[in-house]
């Protein structure tokens, strides 16, 4: 531990950083097509590039820029790519990701890495409830991180909550890795199957792509209903593919903490200026030792704010607190700011909704609409006005708003959340883009 370049001081980590950015600018400079342009055209010489904060003199990538120009930021020959991974882009098409051997073994640190900072070590075992397929990364780097940290894992897939029982019983595993809200399904499936699962042998639950906390790092409603049900250690995390890296949560859950050695990131305002340590902007990401396609400045979109205090864990690696949204995604109802993961929230939190899906448009008089559509559990009894109206209530005293509500069948609903070639189940549509 006393190597690990996360428990040295922040001026340690920065001048690490910056090492690290010298480095990653001399690659790019050398091998990517992209860069190289760009270096060119703004006249960026990489060696007036010292400090972190002399970053602000590159533009920044877009998500449309890798879109547009996806094989201009491949930076090594096609035979050096072991791995081919696509990621929704802005444009329609997706982005082909690369990966070199030293890519795949560097998301195998990554993910090695988060996983000591969620507690775990060489006898864990970890139930893996997500797919490892589909030209997805998330799946494959957190099975290679288990194998480097030397943990065993079982790669069950997404959903079947009778699968992932049975397996529960057969293996025992003390670690769950899946979207949060999928426990409650698997709650509810125990449950309804009497499966003591307060005494099984999981012990702790790592979510992905789904937030646990609020911003003052309370558990968020999901969270709370998790831990009401179920007495688990909750970890929440923030990856992409893009960044190649994830945030992890440490056993104090304040936040997901850098890996230093791995990614650079600034958070950006509105006037594209970074903003104060602690102030809420647009994670703006430098991968750190990335061989394939790595990135400078990229814009991700999620907002979140940076925190920098030493962590009850003793690392100094600065954290960013749980994501507020998507920039993109920001919605104005009647006056009042929200995004998605709010509705999401109340919605996985109503105990007679089945599913959802959020809809957002532009309103006649140019303002947004929001539009949630529900399916309803079979079992439930009550009047179709009784249930908008108390659903209304659980916006107006979370969200302050309330969206409009329409109740359709569970099938129409399950029809949208997974459109034939959407590997993840889509929650939220956005008609305000042409
Ligand atoms: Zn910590």
């Amino acid at each position: 531990m006393e190597n690990d370049i996360e428990f040295k001081s922040a001026e340690e980590i920065k001048e690490y950083q910056e090492h690290l950015l010298h480095q990653a600018l001399v690659y790019l400079n050398g091998h990517s097509r992209y860069y190289q342009r760009m270096f060119c055209k703004y006249d960026i010489n990489i060696d007036k590039i010292s400090n972190i904060e002399d970053l602000v003199k590159i533009p920044f990538t877009e998500k449309k820029d890798l879109q547009l120009f996806n094989e201009d930021f491949l930076c090594c020959p096609k035979d050096k790519v072991i791995d081919y991974i696509t990621t929704s882009g802005t444009l329609g098409d997706p982005v082909t990701f690369g990966c070199t051997e030293k890519d795949l073994q560097r998301l195998a640190y990554n993910e090695m890495k988060s996983f000591e900072c969620a507690g775990l070590h060489p006898g864990n075992i970890l139930q893996l409830m997500t797919t490892l397929d589909k030209r997805f990364m998330a799946g494959l780097a957190y099975f290679l991180g288990i194998r480097k940290l030397g943990a065993g894992i079982i790669r069950v897939g997404n959903g079947i909550p009778e699968l992932q029982w049975d397996t529960i019983k057969r293996i025992k595993p003390d670690t769950i890795m899946c979207v949060p809200s999928f426990i409650l399904r698997l709650i509810r499936y125990a449950e309804e199957h009497d499966i003591d699962y307060k005494n099984s042998s999981v012990k702790r639950i790592i979510g992905i792509g789904e937030g646990l906390r609020e911003q003052d790092l309370s558990l968020n409603l999901l969270g709370k209903r998790i831990k009401e049900k179920w007495d688990v250690h909750l970890f929440a995390t923030y990856s992409s593919t893009e960044m190649g890296a994830t945030f992890s949560e440490c056993e104090y859950g304040k936040g997901g903490h850098v890996h230093p050695e791995l990614i650079i990131v600034e958070i950006i305002g509105d006037d594209d200026l970074p903003v104060a340590d602690g102030e809420i902007g647009e994670i703006v990401v430098t991968t750190l030792g990335v061989e394939g396609m790595p990135l400078l400045r990229f814009r991700t979109g999620d907002m979140a704010a940076k925190l920098v205090d030493r962590c009850d864990c003793g690392r100094n690696s600065y954290r960013l607190t749980p994501l507020v949204g998507r920039k993109n995604n920001m919605i104005k109802l009647k006056g009042t700011t929200l995004y998605p993961p709010a509705i999401n929230d109340v919605l996985d939190n109503t105990p007679y909704v089945e599913n959802y899906i959020i809809l957002v448009r532009y309103s006649d008089a140019g303002t947004d609409d929001v539009i949630v559509k529900i399916g309803l559990k079979a079992d439930d009894n009550h009047e179709e006005s009784d249930i908008i109206k108390d659903l209304k209530d659980r916006f107006r005293s979370r969200l302050r708003v309330t969206p409009k509500i329409e109740v359709l069948p569970v099938e129409d609903i399950h029809k949208m959340n997974f459109p034939a070639k959407s590997r993840k189940p889509i929650k939220f549509v956005d008609q305000r883009k042409k």
